[in-house]
């Protein structure tokens, strides 16, 4: 097992990304603290976790506040004993996100606040934590729209993800000499309720698609699989990375019908 002996807090762990690698880590061998806001959904990853024979709890914060990413990073040294591995995944695209002209400054603090300080927020309490665990793994969930822009606006989204990027390779040259590695996970376009709520209608899927030269959306699932690289010591050499997974979206420039 990959990941044995190691405990890993994911946010984001009620639905996509989150729960699908908070399941492949338990399968792994980790202890894992989900984090979401959703409890119906962190508590039916949990149970999926449970049924499986692995071990994990969940816990409800909002990554935007810093007494709830205090208190989960608490939770996970309290329930686990240390913390490894610190997946800060949560994130929001909000459907009113959208040019520079027409997106409102409610839209923009609210996706700063989650998608940008929510990282932050989890590196300021979860680093104390990792350090004193000996060192681990801090995975940011950036984005492709991190690397590239997109003409289907979403403005405060893609310079959040921007921000997490250049973040998290500050980190990793900051905490490089305390056994502590940070990377930026960059997925392309998904086929979760984040993107496909935004994508509503056909077309502004086929809009998407054309330029993913797999022609199809990324699952979860294939995410999950990044991130357990990145969280295991086979990844030992790998810091400040833009880890990029993508179906080769950021590769092309003209994709083959
Ligand atoms: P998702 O909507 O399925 O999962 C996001 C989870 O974050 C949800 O369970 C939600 O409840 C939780 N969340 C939202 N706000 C929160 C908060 N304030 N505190 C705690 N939890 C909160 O979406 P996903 O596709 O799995 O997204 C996971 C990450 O991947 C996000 O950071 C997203 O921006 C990023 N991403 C997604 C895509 C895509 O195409 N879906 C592409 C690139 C990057």
């Amino acid at each position: 097992m990959r990941l044995e002996h190691k405990t890993a807090l994911i946010t984001g762990a009620a639905s996509g990304i989150g729960r699908e690698t908070a399941i492949l880590f338990a399968t792994e061998g980790a202890a894992v603290l989900a984090v979401d806001i959703n409890e119906t959904g962190v508590k039916e990853t949990v149970k999926l976790i449970h049924d499986k024979k692995g071990k994990a709890a969940f816990m409800l914060a909002d990554v935007s506040k810093a007494s709830d990413c205090q208190n989960m990073v608490q939770a996970a040294e309290d329930q686990f004993g240390h913390l490894h591995i610190l997946f800060n995944n949560a994130g929001i695209m909000h459907s009113a996100d959208d040019d520079a002209v027409n997106t409102e400054e409610d839209i923009w603090d609210l996706t700063m606040a989650v998608n940008l300080k929510g990282v932050f927020l989890g590196c300021k309490y979860g680093i104390p934590a990792l350090r004193r665990a000996g060192g681990g793994s801090i995975i940011n969930t950036a984005s492709f729209v991190a690397l590239l822009g997109a003409a289907t606006p979403q403005l405060a989204y893609t310079a959040s993800k921007g921000g997490v990027l250049s973040m998290t390779r500050e980190l990793a040259v900051i905490h490089a000499r305390e056994n502590i590695r940070a990377n930026a996970l960059c997925p392309g376009p998904l086929k979760t309720e984040l993107l496909m709520k935004f994508l509503n209608t056909e077309e502004k899927k086929q809009r998407r698609l054309v330029h993913v030269p797999m022609g199809r959306f990324g699952k979860a699932s294939e995410m999950a699989q990044a991130a357990l690289y990145l969280a295991s010591d086979e990844s030992s050499y790998v810091t400040g990375a833009e880890f990029v997974v993508d179906g080769g979206i950021t590769a092309a420039y003209v994709t083959p019908e």
